[in-house]
């Protein structure tokens, strides 16, 4: 027979192996659960300007442009947990400073994996502060046209459809017509981020390729009326469109021809100007949008 102190250090063992696997499942389970968590888009209120970041479900994150000011840094930061510092692609859509500037914080704040751009010719301060400290981080940079994919595991992936040629050192007349347009796709829903390309890009982009079943559409050029033509919403075929603009901007975006134009094409229209951030959340297979 054992002594009542063998058994109480025994079931205090127990107790103590019990509480053990009880951490493991927990810190496992969690770990899956956000593993699957989905994929969540948002569109941030950076004012005037384009500002988005992407959380893939494997828990990348991705951020297309940095909007105007240098808050950038900190409101990506609410959006990604504090431990991750990490950015797996930083997309440059073109270099205007409404896109350019938030990103040069950014590139001190977080550790950048790969950066995607156009390497179109432009003269700007902020630009070549950007360029210089990418190259000081010796972060490896893409030169993206239409025809480059990216693959982020977990049903996730990246097309460039625009610009159509390699403008890589080459000068433009018009910066926002070289724009990067991209689509991601997460298994059934398909985003759609424009950059500041106009109707011209839009018809390139039809005529070389077959139309493209979209459900969330980023709207071009803040909301331009130059952007998101009629052929081009038909072909897209957007259940939603964003539009990312700054409150009482001089340019009187978003144009009243485009609300015009969505709201005929029942899209309904989520804009940052009137919302604040929106944030888009999708397992896949269906999405919400908030605010
Ligand atoms: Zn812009």
């Amino acid at each position: 027979m054992q002594s009542p102190e063998r058994i109480t250090l025994f079931s205090r063992l127990a107790a103590g192996i019990l509480a053990v696997c009880a951490i493991l499942f927990v810190v496992s389970w969690s770990t899956f659960a956000r593993q699957t968590d989905g994929m969540a888009v948002d569109v941030l209120d950076v004012g005037q300007g384009d500002g988005i970041v992407i959380r893939t479900p494997g828990q990348q994150t991705i951020v297309i442009d940095g909007g105007p000011s240098d808050d950038f840094s900190a409101e990506v930061s609410r959006k990604v947990p504090f431990y991750d510092r990490n950015i797996a692609l930083l997309i440059l859509t073109h270099p205007h400073e409404d896109h350019v500037h938030g990103l040069v914080n950014l590139l001190s704040d977080y550790h950048v994996e790969r950066v995607a751009l156009t390497g179109v010719v432009a003269q700007s301060e902020t630009y070549s502060e950007f360029l210089r400290l990418i190259e000081q981080q010796h972060i490896p940079i893409d030169y993206v046209h239409r025809g480059k994919v990216y693959d982020f595991g977990e049903r996730v992936s990246m097309h460039i459809l625009a610009p159509i040629e390699d403008l890589h050192g080459k000068k433009v007349d018009d910066l926002n017509d070289s724009s990067i347009v991209a689509t991601l796709q997460f298994d059934t829903i398909d985003f759609m981020f424009t950059g500041d390309a106009g109707e011209n890009i839009e018809k390139e982009m039809l005529a070389d390729g077959d139309p493209l079943d979209v459900e969330v559409l980023k709207a071009g050029h803040h909301g331009s009326r130059y952007s998101s033509s009629d052929a081009f919403l038909d072909a897209m075929t957007p259940d939603v469109a964003l539009i990312s603009d700054g409150k009482n901007n001089r340019y009187g975006h978003p144009h009243k021809e485009l609300l015009d134009r969505l709201t005929q094409h029942h899209i309904p229209i989520y804009r940052t100007d009137l919302l604040g951030d929106i944030e888009v959340k999708t397992d896949g297979k269906t999405f919400t949008v908030s605010p």
